[in-house]
Parts: C-alpha cells; structure tokens; sequence
C-alpha cells in the first residue's frame, strides 16, 4: 500500500456551528486565501459544513497530516473580526457551552455569507504581528487603510499574489467585501434633537464623553418612568454617529416596540436597522450583511444582536436593563446585558444599562465603583408621578364571582367619565388559569407538564403556557364523566375583559395580551387607536407594561399585586416590584392629569407593596441587599444551576443523585439539592435542579466543569448548565 503522499497547502483550525467539543483540522489548498476569521466551507462526516477559521484555538485531538481533510471553498464575506471570535470564546467559557454552540449564534444567516455578485478584497489586520519581509511592507504600504481586490494590491505595490496570499495566511490582511451603496439610510445626528432639560443635559453631557473617549466604561442610567431617559440616551446614541461608529440598542420587546421605532425616526430622519426573530430571512440576510460591512449605522434588536458582526462598534444601550428577557434561557444559557459589557469592553465602547428600577446587581455594581452612575429624579413637563394606593381586597372583596374590587370599577368609571383612559393590568393570559370539576375536585392538567391547563375561551380550548399542548375545552370531566361540571378557577385577561363588558358595556375595550398582539402591526395598531382615542379601557399582561407611552392614560388598575411573589425565587420580590413598578409608570405621563395607581392584594404590608406606596426603590434594594449579602446570594456571590432532566423519570433521578453524591466541596462553596425542579415534568422530561453556591472570589466555572467531568452522565439524561440562573422552574 503506498503512503499518502503529504499534499501541499497549509493547516488551518475550523470552528464549525455546532455543538462539538473544540475546533477541527482542514488542510487549505494554495489555490485558497484564508486567515483567521475567514468563513469557508468543509468537508464534516458525509456533509459540507460551513465554519470559521479559529486559529487561535487550542485543538485537544489534534489529527494526522495525512487524515486531513481539505477545505472546500472560503466564502466572499467580510472575516469574523477578531473582537467577535473573542465574545464567542469568552460567552462560551463563561456559560460552559461548547463554542460551537455560541458560533452559530453569530453564524445567524449563513446565506448572508453568499453575495455573487460581490467583489471581495482585502483590509489590513490591524495590530497583527509578523514577519515582514521587504515585499509585505510594500503591499501594506499599497493597502493603506482600504479594502483592495489582491490583484490591486499586488499591482499597486509591484509584488506577486503569492504575496498577498502569504500575508493572507499569517493573518496581516484580511478579507473585506469592497464597499458598495449603504443598505440603510444613515440616521443624522442632528435631525431633530430636543432641548433637554437641566438633569437631562448633564447626563447626556456624561454619556457622550464616554462615547468620545472610545474606552470601555459602563454607565447605569437609571430615571423615573417618563423622565425622558430615551432621549438622554439618544444623544449618546448621536455622538457615536458623529465619531462614525455603530451604535447596537437592545431592547427586551423589540416586535412591540413600534412608538420606540417612530420615535427615533422622528429624531434622526431615518429608521434604525432591526434585529429580531420575526425578520423574514431575506431581511436577515440583508441586515446582517450591512451590519458587517459597516452600513447599518444604528441597529436595534432584542438580545441575539449581541452576536452580529459589527466592525466596529462604540456603544450599546441596553434599555430596561433589570428585564428578564435578556435572559436566554435555551441553547446557550446566557444573559445578554451582561454579555453585553462583555462585548463593549472587547469592542473599546461605552455601554449604558438603563432602567427605572435597575437590578440589584447593577446598583451594586454602580455603588461600588465598577459601573457610573447617572440618574433623572424628575419626570418630564413637570409630570408629577402617579400616586400609587393599596386595594385592601380583605376589605374590598370583589362581588362574588367578580375580580375588580368595588373601589377600582368606581376608579375606573370616574376616569372614563373624564374623558381619560384606564388600564387593568393582570399577567395572566387567557381567561382561567386553572380548570376544576366540581364533582370530584379533578383538575385540567398538562399531559406533558406540571401545569395546569389555561382555558382560552374565545378559541373553546385549553392551553399549557408550557409547552404549547392545547385541546379543546371538555364537555364532560374527563375523570369523574359528569357534564357541565367544569368550572374556571381564577380571572386571566380574557375573564377581566368580560367582566368589564357587564360593568361597563359602552366601554370601548382593547386586550393587549400576547395572543391578541402577535406581532409589530398589531402592536402598531394597538398603539394608534389608543393615541386617537378609539379606545377607553385597555386589559393587559405583561406586554402593556413596557416603554408605551399613552397621553390620555391616567389610571392603572393591578388586578393581582400579589401574583409573582408566590414561589421560593430568589429575585420574586425585586421582579414583582419592577414590573409594577413600570406598569404604574403608564399612568399621567403628560403633565395636566395626575395618574392614579390602585394595586389589589391581600397583603399590603408586604415590602414590595409598601416599597411602591412610598417609592421608595432605594430603600426596598438596601433591604434586598442586606438580606441576601450574609448567605452570599447573588449579587454577592455566585449561582450555578444544573438542570437534571430526562424521558426516564428513574434515570433522571439517579443521575441527579450522582451528581449530589459527587458535588464539589470546600471554603466557600455549597451544593442545594438535588431536588425535583419545581417544573418536575416539562415537555415530557422529568427533572430534578441542584444548585451551587459559591463566595463571590470564587469562580464556578471550572468546579462546574470537573463536576460533571468525574459524574458519568447516561445518553438518555440531559445536564444544563446555568450560570447566574435567573429563573428557578
Ligand atoms: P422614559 O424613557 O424615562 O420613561 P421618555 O424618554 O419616554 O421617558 O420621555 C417621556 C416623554 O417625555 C416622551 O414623550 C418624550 O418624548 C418626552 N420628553 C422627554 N424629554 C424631552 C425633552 N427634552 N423635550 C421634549 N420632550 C421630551
Ligand atoms: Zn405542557
């Protein structure tokens, strides 16, 4: 048998887009440029993958000379910058996800990578170090700091493309699409600025310097609802402009964020590019593609922007910083505004975390130095901010049958007969949470879940809010046989809607649930007939809490304060109280009409009631704060979540066994359970969490690490890691 002969062409290291445990060894053939960064195509098993060249990766197996396979074509798009392939190695050592699995996050429209009709040139790497010979030196020289086909390089300095290819391959050029007609009109920085007021134009004054200094710094912004934060934000948003860099805004509802959109259309006199998982692939593919080649000057997106090719970014606001949203909390398990420091300190920008009512872990993150602090203790035109009152519902009971408590329909009734508009806000879509035989107790739940069944009137059916299993509502128990025994449990907005339809039929109404309000139009719509007055009554989840600004709204109606702070959560109490928080910030924005706030609950005593009575946020943190910090709870120490979960209920038990019988030990650090999560059945998978705890000096990632490396995990059981668990299901 004759021995492979050693082929010409180089080594190069692949990252591909999935979920595998390093990089993989290509040979690239001489008629192929490539350096680190460059997107090429590979033979994988049977299949042609794309991938990356990382070749600043450690390969752990690295393969024979004579087994390697060759790279099939590299692609004629602009090479994933070196800050880029940096974010994906640091979200993935941080998170402890394969890098693989982080890559395809930036990898998110492969087909952006085909551009046929594209000439594609070269860019100096700037910073990079290598050997250069006489004739390296020319062709640089010639480059400047231009994109050029190598032809024209090779030309303009008098050298040979192997040259150019040369430079290619240590990584002193890289490929670049020449520039073309910009995708998105370019935002002007001086459009339509308003005049900011004092407070404003001292914050926004220490926004820009942070942008002109091109340094990473982190500023937490934080502003009572309607103080005008975005606008102080705009500016800073505007001076990156002016220095021509990007500019990324991340928000936690982009589809509904259509008064944000026509906002900033109106101040700079062109839409923002968009970034969202409603986009249809052709605007993917689009964006994406100007992203990178600088021709999306702004863009706004929800948290997977994080993971787009800007060149070169100066500054990325994260608005409602303390949202969940930003949470992944699939795949890869991260949190984008904290990804989102990570990314400007690799990119040199400035990041603003802006909230009004920030996280416990920004405050203290601003108290001790790490991040500034800027604040807006005013609302604009002099608004005054709405009185918030507690509904004693033990005094108040509604009327039997009923959810509103007498003194909110009269609230709402004397709003109405202003003029002026009200709002009920319950988190809870659908119109029961809960289904219940009153002959023998049976309860409606989910096959797949530990949940129960949602009924959703308007479509007959019931639904699990879990995972998506919906049938139609039953006639009969579907346990005991007996009809018309069912009876819902409990008001979702769909109940309050009709409620409010006895109460007050002439009432124009409008639910604003995520079923109701599916997407941009919707919500666009929604908006307008609210702007114009079409409508008097708005019934809500969640959804109407956020960024909406209405004029004419002046009383908020919170049917049940108390939801959310039921469960052992850690952060129940912090989330329920922004959340309200931010709903009641819908209330009076213009400065005529006062707004009114009436929370129903049984418990008005409760922190989180009195904290929003008094506004009093600072003090309901330091309490917070004191709590948490003696048993190092975050943001005083640190959290890392195993979730143990499998098809087999008794191997995902055994698993978890194994993994308590095997937790890491030591100074400092402390395994909780395994217990079943309280979610122990989800989509079909029984599950059990245990979580670690450790002091904040101590980092959880390599424990985690050696953990499930000496813990034989069977095929059949799933372990994922959460760094920095947000939710506790
Ligand atoms: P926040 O984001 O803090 O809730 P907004 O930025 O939405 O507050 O501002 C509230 C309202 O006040 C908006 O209608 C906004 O356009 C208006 N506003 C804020 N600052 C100014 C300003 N300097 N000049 C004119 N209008 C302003
Ligand atoms: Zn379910």
């Amino acid at each position: 048998m004759a021995t492979p002969s050693r082929k010409a062409g180089r080594r190069i290291r692949v990252l591909l887009p999935l979920p595998l445990e390093g990089a993989y060894d290509y040979r690239l053939p001489p008629d192929l440029v490539a350096g680190p960064g460059s997107f090429v195509e590979v033979p994988l098993g049977g299949r042609v993958s794309l991938g990356v060249v990382w070749d600043d990766l450690e390969n752990p197996e690295p393969i024979a000379e004579s087994r390697l396979r060759e790279v099939i074509s590299v692609k004629p798009a602009p090479a994933m910058r070196e800050n880029l392939r940096r974010l994906v190695d640091w979200v993935a050592a941080y998170t402890l996800s394969p890098p693989g699995a982080v890559l395809r996050m930036a990898m998110s429209s492969p087909s952006a990578l085909e551009e046929p009709t594209a000439i594609s040139g070269w860019r100096r790497v700037e910073g990079a170090e290598a050997r250069l010979t006489p004739d390296r030196a020319k062709a640089l020289e010639a480059l400047g700091t231009h994109i050029l086909p190598g032809t024209e390089i090779a030309r303009a300095a008098g050298v040979s493309m192997g040259v150019v290819r040369g430079m290619a391959s240590v990584g002193l050029i890289e490929p670049a699409l020449l520039p073309r007609a910009g995708a998105f009109p370019r935002p002007i920085p001086d459009f339509a600025p308003p005049t900011l007021r004092e407070e404003q134009a001292l914050a926004a004054a220490a926004l820009r310097e942070g942008v002109i200094s091109h340094e990473f710094g982190v500023t937490l912004l934080e502003g009572v609802t309607g103080s005008g934060k975005t606008e102080v934000y705009l500016d800073a948003v505007a001076q990156c402009l002016r220095e021509g860099r990007q500019a990324l805004v991340l928000l936690p509802e982009i589809a509904l964020s259509t008064q944000w959109l026509s906002r900033f259309e109106r101040r700079f006199g062109a839409p923002p590019a968009l970034w969202h998982s409603e986009l249809t692939s052709r605007t993917r593919r689009v964006t994406w593609r100007a992203v990178a080649e600088g021709d999306a000057p702004v863009l706004v997106g929800a948290r997977s922007a994080l993971f787009l090719p800007f060149p070169d970014l100066g500054l990325i606001i994260v608005d409602e910083e303390h949202e969940t949203a930003f949470k992944q909390e699939e795949g890869v398990i991260y949190h984008a505004r904290d990804m989102a420091v990570v990314r400007a300190r690799l990119e040199s920008a400035a990041c603003v975390l802006v909230s009004a009512t920030p996280s416990l872990e920004s405050v203290t993150n601003a108290q001790e130095g790490r991040y500034a602090h800027v604040t807006l203790p005013n609302r604009h035109h002099g608004a005054a901010l709405p009185r918030i009152e507690a509904l004693d519902l033990r005094q108040h009971p509604p009327e039997r049958g009923r959810f509103l408590a007498p003194p909110l329909v009269d609230a709402v009734r004397e709003t109405m007969a202003r003029g002026e508009q009200a709002m009920l806000f319950l988190n809870r879509r659908g119109y029961a949470p809960l289904t219940l035989c009153r002959t023998c107790g049976h309860r409606m739940q989910c096959p797949n879940c530990t949940a129960w069944l949602v009924e959703h009137r308007a479509q007959r059916r019931l639904q699990c809010h879990h995972c998506g299993h919906t049938e139609p509502t039953p006639l009969a128990c579907s346990e005991c046989g007996t009809e018309h025994s069912l009876v819902p449990i409990g008001p979702g907005v769909e109940r309050i809607q009709e409620e409010v339809a006895e109460l007050f039929p002439e009432a124009r109404r409008l639910v604003m649930a995520s079923d109701t309000i599916p997407g941009p139009a919707a919500a666009a719509e929604a908006a307008r007939r609210i702007e114009e007055r079409e409508v008097d009554l708005i019934i809500g989840t969640q959804i109407v809490a956020k960024g909406w600004h209405f004029a004419h709204l002046t009383l908020v109606g919170v049917v049940d304060a108390d939801l959310g702070l039921a469960g052992g959560d850690l952060r129940a109490g912090e989330r329920t109280l922004q959340l309200l928080h931010q709903v009641a910030g819908r209330a009076g924005r213009e400065g005529s009409t006062p707004g009114t706030v009436l929370l129903q609950t049984f418990s008005p005593e409760h922190p989180v009631m009195a904290a929003l009575i008094a506004d009093d946020m600072p003090g309901f943190l330091k309490a917070e704060a004191a709590q948490r910090a003696p048993g190092h709870w975050p943001p005083f120490g640190r959290l890392a979540a195993l979730i143990v979960s499998s098809e087999d209920a008794r191997a995902a038990e055994r698993t978890s066994r194994d993994l308590g019988l095997s937790a890491p030990t030591g100074q400092g650090i402390q395994v909780l359970g395994p217990a079943p999560a309280p979610l122990a059945l989800l989509r079909g998978r029984h599950r059990h969490r245990l979580l670690l705890k450790a002091e904040r000096g101590i980092r959880v990632q390599p424990l985690v690490h050696d953990w499930l490396a000496r813990t034989p995990i069977p095929r059949e059981v799933r372990v994922q890691v959460d760094v920095d668990p947000v939710g506790f299901l």
